[in-house]
């Protein structure tokens, strides 16, 4: 018999952190430890407003299905019993973890991935004045950062842009606007990034004007967020985006978004990972993806002021693995 744990944890974060949608100084995550045979493996998610959830009505979900995983339930039937979400991640990432602590291996070589080495990731700019925002990625540049994710909103875009492309000339730059712009002025604002050496523009649009994304010739490849969670998202985006960004508490967990990363591959996507705001232990459940993106945003656990342990760190730019 397994013995399963629920629990909620708060985590502050190391500065307040703005986006489009809001500004927040702590994260709430919601924990699954799994104990079998001497084994304690642990799940982490996320909870997510913008897609109807709350620390409470996740632990709800996953509270529901404690009596079917505490007896026998398999990531197989987790699929089925559970909807993506952060609920199945926590679970369906707890499984991963106790698979790979059983037979001694990182979730990885449980994939059967090589990671890349250097492990890249993006560094994330928070939301702000222009010439704060500019000076925050010089500062990143300066300890050794060079791909930075940019926040913005639907405000100051080109004041933001040109000062921030003028303190890093030199940067791989990438735009998350997290559903903020309208369909009016897309084209023109995505030349303007084309025009300053942006790399990849996230989610400009709410998901639901998703169609404005047909109307013209993208200057620069545009990547879904919001709009893609799992393989059933993938018809729709085709003709509107080139990149998909994969997290786990999208797709409920590693199993579906390892199916997602080779059936949007199929299709001619290109892929970023991502993660939400998290500790150190999401980051390790999303690790094998990083073998199949383009471009990976894991610096969730940089963001707070204090992590797990042992923890991924962070240095000039590169993931450490613990
Ligand atoms: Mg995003």
């Amino acid at each position: 018999m397994r013995t399963v744990r629920l629990f909620q944890e708060t985590w502050p974060l190391r500065t307040p952190f703005a986006t489009a949608r809001n500004r927040r100084s702590e994260i709430e995550v919601v924990v699954v430890e799994l104990e079998e045979k001497g084994i304690r493996a642990v799940g982490e998610a996320t909870p997510y407003l913008r897609y109807g959830e709350s620390t409470a009505s996740v632990m709800a979900q996953i509270a529901a299905v404690l009596p079917q995983l505490e007896r026998s339930m398999t990531k197989e039937q987790l699929q089925q019993t559970l909807p993506p979400g952060a609920a199945r991640n926590a679970v369906d990432s707890a499984m991963w973890d106790f698979a790979a602590r059983s037979c001694a291996m990182t979730v990885g070589e449980l994939a059967g991935v090589n990671l890349p080495d250097p492990l890249v990731t993006a560094h994330t700019v928070a939301l702000a004045q222009p010439t704060e925002m500019a000076a925050a990625a010089l500062a990143l540049w300066k300890s050794g950062v060079s791909l930075l994710k940019i926040n913005l909103d639907d405000r100051l875009i080109s004041e933001r842009m040109v000062a921030i492309r003028d303190a890093v000339p030199q940067a791989t730059l990438i735009v998350d606007a997290n559903e903020s712009w309208r369909p009016e002025g897309l084209a023109t604002r995505c030349q303007l990034l084309a025009d300053l050496n942006v790399t990849l523009l996230e989610q400009p649009l709410a998901a639901q004007d998703d169609a404005a994304l047909e109307n013209f010739i993208h200057p620069l490849p545009v990547c879904a967020d919001e709009s893609c969670h799992t393989r059933s998202s993938l018809k729709a985006l085709q003709g509107r985006y080139e990149y998909i960004n994969i997290k786990l508490d999208k797709t409920g967990g590693l199993t579906e978004a390892l199916a997602l990363a080779d059936a949007a591959k199929a299709l001619g996507f290109k892929m970023m990972l991502g993660c939400m705001v998290c500790t150190s232990r999401a980051v390790s459940a999303a690790l094998p993806l990083a073998a199949k993106a383009q471009l990976v945003s894991l610096d969730g656990p940089w963001r707070l002021a204090v992590d797990v342990e042992p923890a991924v760190g962070f240095s000039s730019g590169r993931l450490l693995l613990p």
